[in-house]
């Protein structure tokens, strides 16, 4: 399988395409891709183009591009949006690659009242975190990873979902029941702290529905890729004959 590599340039009508940056540096000293041979190049749009080497050099690499791909069928038929509260240390690095393995659509990192991080802005180190997991596990399109914002702001804009409560006594599996492959899904992980019961009451007034993941407590992350892994299997592709 080549290397696969997203290029967020509009380059694609070209039969010769000429790669600089960190891009040009990660093929040619990370990847060790000599003249030769084959790349896989994806604009982030849904398409994914074959490509061989003609130069290699951490200043710039060239392409040829010879076709592009049909009939790859890595994104999930439904969009799942995950707003996960910031959890402490390292572990949004966690979610944010287990969740794009798993072909959630964007990912929002919320701001609690128990959320316990004072260092939010690891913005650029998610995204870089996205694409690497995007390319690795053969999507079509990273995960947009927005800006980290409020509890109260997010359930400003937001109109419905679920949100992961564990004191809820709704099942996920009749809730889940709402929602159809082909739709989107909104779906909220607590901190460590879990949430308060003010933001569970914020959450139902705009219409999200609160839902438990069974008697025992898991940890956020773990919370988030039990979450969207059930909904993968209940609403997206997991389950199809390839
Ligand atoms: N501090 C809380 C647990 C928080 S767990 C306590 O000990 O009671 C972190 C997050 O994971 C929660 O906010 C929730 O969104 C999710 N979560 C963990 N276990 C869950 C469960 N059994 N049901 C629903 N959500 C759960």
């Amino acid at each position: 399988m080549s290397p696969r590599i997203f290029l967020l340039e509009d380059v694609f009508d070209k039969d010769i395409v000429s790669i600089k940056g960190d891009n040009a540096r990660y093929i040619s000293t990370v990847l060790r891709c000599n003249t030769g041979e084959p790349l896989t190049l994806l604009d982030n749009r849904g398409n994914s183009y074959s490509a061989v080497i003609v130069k290699s050099l951490p200043s710039e690499v060239v392409v040829r591009l010879t076709g592009k791909d049909e009939d790859i069928k890595t994104e999930l038929p439904i969009d799942i949006t995950l707003a996960q509260a910031i959890p402490k240390g390292d572990k949004m690095d966690i979610i944010i690659q287990k969740a794009t393995e798993l072909g959630v659509k964007r990912i929002i990192p919320i701001v609690t009242e128990r959320t316990e991080v004072r260092i939010t802005r690891r913005l650029n180190r998610w995204k870089e975190i996205a694409i690497s997991a995007a390319q690795q596990s053969r999507r079509l399109r990273i995960p947009e990873i927005e800006s980290p914002v409020g509890f109260n702001s997010f359930m400003a804009e937001a109109s419905s979902g679920i949100i992961f409560w564990e004191k809820s006594e709704n099942s996920l599996k009749k809730v889940i029941r709402d929602y159809k492959p082909g739709g989107s899904i909104t779906i909220v992980i607590g901190p460590e702290g879990g949430f308060s019961d003010e933001e569970i009451k914020a959450a139902s007034e705009r219409g999200f529905q609160h839902v438990s993941l069974g008697p025992r407590i898991l940890r956020a992350e773990t919370a988030a890729i039990v979450a969207v892994s059930i909904i993968q299997y209940e609403l997206g592709d997991l389950q199809e004959d390839n």
